[in-house]
């Protein structure tokens, strides 16, 4: 069998624009952020290898150099897709000076074909090793084994890109780019077969980025915006186990606004919507890093402090109460007021759910002894 590298060539770009045209019809309009650089990615690669293939025939300065560019640009959209996904990646002004020096020392150096294809292969091999090393940590918020397979791709490729700067640059074997070198046309099969894995890597990562968003989507509370019962057991028992670990004091809080039937009764359901919005709000601003906040249904939320003994719970209440005296009469039109009830975890406390059923108990307390107060579970 004889291996053609042009052949191989036009059959990889056909297919880059084929899934440059395809991806956007499939993905639908209303896509991510990290979606579209991965479009991007992948058409600036189709663009590139026509238009390399093209250069062979016409405009060979201009054209290739376009080439260069497109190839180098891919690899920085790839980057912000990662950086999307996985949170901020490092070497990204490595990647932002590779990406401009690749087609420039290109161009500047046209007219000596070694230093040309030398600077250009082995810079864009160490464009694709930054973005290689772009999908491994530090992981921010997923963890999944496309990340593996897309580093396979790049370092494959960088290999291949590499072996063929040298080749072009300190030996006579390789006049030109579609020279059937079996360096070159390894590297053509190999780009062809990463093009085909990289493109599943970056399918299940957006797949990855679906299911994450249905799984933020079904542990916040729609009026509010913070956490709901799921995601505060989700969260608290995560937060629990750290806190058992490094022994550190936590508290936790059950909050409970006080006669909110008749808030909605008088004023209405509008009114009463807008006061949990705003209670949510004031939390937010009380908490502090580390803090756990949500709305564990109705007008009843929960808190839980870490690094914080007893006495933080207090502080809390008390700053929540400041904020809602200054704000609720003026911001809702009606005074609004709550009653609260706190447990700190004892020895030998190991379930979220008891101790929120002391802090709970204690709520009752609060309510039973006059309400607009905070009341401590016994120790
Ligand atoms: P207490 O001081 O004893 O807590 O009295 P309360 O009226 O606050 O307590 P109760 O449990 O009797 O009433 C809670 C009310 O909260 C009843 C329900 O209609 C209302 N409620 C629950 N969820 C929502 C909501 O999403 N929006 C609005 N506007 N009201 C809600
Ligand atoms: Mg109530
Ligand atoms: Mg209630």
């Amino acid at each position: 069998m004889k291996l053609d590298f042009v052949t191989l060539m036009t059959v990889m770009a056909a297919n880059l624009f084929m899934i440059s045209a395809v991806l956007p019809l499939i993905m639908g309009r209303d896509v991510s952020r990290a979606a579209r650089h991965v479009q991007a990615s992948l058409l600036l690669q189709a663009v590139g290898w026509a238009a390399i293939i093209a250069s062979s025939t016409f405009w060979d300065q201009a054209l290739s150099t376009l080439a260069i560019a497109c190839q180098a640009a891919a690899q920085w959209a790839l980057y912000r897709a990662l950086e999307e996904w996985l949170g901020p990646r490092p070497l990204r002004r490595t990647l932002l000076v590779l990406v401009v020096a690749t087609p420039l020392g290109y161009t500047l150096g046209f007219d000596h074909y070694a230093w040309r294809v030398g600077w250009a292969n082995g810079l864009l091999a160490a464009t694709l090793c930054v973005v290689a090393r772009a999908t491994q940590g530090p992981l921010i918020l997923s963890d999944s084994r496309w990340r593996h397979l897309l580093m396979g791709c790049l370092l494959s490729s960088a290999t291949f890109t590499l072996a063929r700067g040298l080749l072009g640059a300190f030996t006579d074997q390789y006049p030109s780019f579609r020279t059937p070198h079996p360096v070159n046309l390894t590297a053509a099969v190999v780009t062809n077969v990463s093009l085909v894995l990289g493109t599943v890597a970056v399918l299940v990562a957006w797949r990855y980025e679906a299911e994450q968003k249905l799984r933020t989507l079904a542990m916040t509370d729609g009026l509010t915006g913070l956490l709901n019962r799921r995601g505060f057991t989700h969260q608290g028992e995560n937060l629990m186990s750290h806190a058992w670990r490094h022994r550190l004091p936590m508290t936790a809080l059950m909050l409970d606004l006080d006669h909110f039937k008749q808030i909605n009764d008088t004023l209405g359901h509008e009114a009463g919507d807008r006061a949990l919005q705003l209670f949510a709000r004031l939390l937010e601003e009380t908490r502090r890093s580390g803090d756990l906040i949500a709305r564990l249904g109705g007008e009843e939320f929960g808190v839980l402090l870490l690094h914080n003994p007893s006495p933080a719970g207090e502080a809390f209440d008390r700053r929540l109460r400041e904020r809602l005296r200054e704000t609720s009469a003026a911001e809702l039109g009606f005074e609004l007021d709550f009653s609260a009830g706190m447990a700190t975890l004892h020895p030998g406390e190991i379930k979220l759910a008891t101790l929120m059923a002391r802090a709970d108990a204690a709520l009752y307390d609060a309510k039973a002894s006059g309400r607009g107060r905070l009341t401590a579970a016994a120790v």
